[in-house]
């Protein structure tokens, strides 16, 4: 028989002690981060752009979209090649080739990439073509995906879990920034809530809320916040309106033949007028549309 003083069970990992500050807070860097992106300066004065496709679809889609939002004015292009999608039997990307095709865009127009990244099994590769890791809304809590990228030096573009807290949100920066990495961007895309006429609800109480509880930048995604191209542009108006550092927006040459969310992806006509729309408005809260410094890529 065991003594009564011996543990039954094996002694627990002591957890790593916790920062006295949590290191999302704001209290650390009160004049906030910025996170550089090939010279490009977020969560400084200018406000910065991602835009493209919801996926990378072909060699011409991502082209012809690319060389569109960057005419426009954009500063980073988007596109996905691991889509995380509601049924298996929808479009899913095109992976590697999708990789290499962003990579072909990126060095005709010299724009910096933001692709996701959905599993840390591909994060090696995905990490070795993009200027930006996404970690989309369906992992924001894959903690073993936030360890992973928080190993790497890479800027993340962390979305926010459809139905996440801003708390929650918040802590799933901590993984990523207790693991080393600094350079970490939040992003509101909108969250589930009883309304059926929008596919999100595009939370803007999140974003002064996580600018005064975080240092780290803060981007809005008006295209899946609300599901709608038509009301993109509204939107994108009120994010920068009520402080947000940057907007990531879904962008098509064709979005009636989009192979995923085109019904949210404005087409380039569309994005310019939204582009020329958005500089008064941040003239007005003492902002600027950030002019694209011409990259550097190391
Ligand atoms: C996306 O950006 O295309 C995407 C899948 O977004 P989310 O993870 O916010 O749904
Ligand atoms: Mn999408």
């Amino acid at each position: 028989m065991k003594a009564l003083s011996e543990p039954l069970q094996p002694k627990a990992p002591t957890p790593t002690e916790p920062p006295p500050v949590a290191l999302f807070e704001r209290a650390l860097r009160p004049e906030g981060t910025i996170v550089s992106v090939q010279g490009l300066e977020i969560g400084g004065h200018g406000i910065v752009v991602m835009a493209g496709p919801c996926a990378v679809e072909s060699e011409e889609q991502i082209l012809t979209t690319a060389h569109a939002v960057q005419a426009a004015g954009a500063h980073i292009l988007r596109g996905g090649a691991f889509k995380p999608r509601t049924s298996p039997y929808n479009f899913r990307g095109l992976k590697e080739e999708g990789l290499t095709l962003l990579a072909e865009a990126r060095k005709q127009t010299r724009l910096p990439v933001v692709s996701e990244v959905m599993d840390a099994r591909h994060l090696e590769a995905v990490a070795a073509y993009v200027d930006i890791l996404q970690i989309g809304s369906r992992n924001m809590q894959n903690f073993t995906l936030l360890d992973e990228v928080g190993l790497c030096r890479k800027p993340v573009l962390l979305k926010r879990g459809m139905s996440a807290t801003i708390e929650e949100f918040l802590y799933a920066a901590e993984y990523i920034l207790s693991k080393g990495n600094a350079n970490v961007m939040l992003c509101e895309r909108g969250i589930r809530t009883f309304e059926p006429s929008t596919r999100n609800t595009l939370d803007l109480n999140a974003v002064p809320m996580l600018k005064r509880r975080s240092h780290l930048p803060v981007i809005v995604d008006p295209s899946h916040g609300t599901g709608h191209a038509w009301m993109v542009p509204a939107l994108a108006r009120a994010a920068v309106a009520v402080g947000a550092d940057g907007l990531l927006v879904e962008v098509h040459a064709d979005p009636s033949h989009a192979l995923s969310d085109g019904s949210q992806s404005l087409d380039p006509p569309s994005f310019r007028s939204m582009m020329d729309a958005l500089e008064p408005v941040a003239r007005a809260v003492g902002r600027t549309i950030s002019v694209a410094p011409v990259p550097v890529y190391g």
